[in-house]
């Protein structure tokens, strides 16, 4: 998707801070956190919403896959795992995304 900034991350195009990468995932800084560790872990494919999302293996991936980069992170004792779908519920990019947010005081 040419217009789509999170494409344009995983192919290199715009800067990010990356934390995991795999075939199929990438995890990178989001860049306005609301946590001490907030990243977002994408699937490289471009899939607009949840709501758009059929793949059952990619979804059960995506899950297991924040999971890891929250233990990657230091912070698998507590983390939140957010996923926003459509504008109402606040989604600003089309582009599933899931939030892992954690590494609050004496939570880590
Ligand atoms: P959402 O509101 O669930 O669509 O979340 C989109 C998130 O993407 C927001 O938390 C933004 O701060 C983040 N974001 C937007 N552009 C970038 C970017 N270029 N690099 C990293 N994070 C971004
Ligand atoms: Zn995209």
């Amino acid at each position: 998707m040419p217009d789509c900034i999170f494409c344009k991350i995983i192919k290199g195009e715009v800067p990010s801070a990356k934390a995991y990468e795999d075939d199929e995932f990438v995890a990178f800084a989001d860049i306005h956190p609301k946590a001490p560790v907030h990243v977002l872990v994408v699937p490289k494919e471009h899939i607009e919403s949840v709501n758009r999302l059929e793949n059952e293996q990619l979804a059960g991936k995506w899950l297991l896959t924040a999971r890891a980069v929250a233990h990657k992170l230091g912070i698998g004792r507590a983390y939140q795992l957010k996923v926003h779908v459509g504008k109402g519920a606040g989604q600003e990019v089309d582009h599933v995304h899931m939030h892992v947010l954690g590494g609050w005081r004496g939570e880590v």
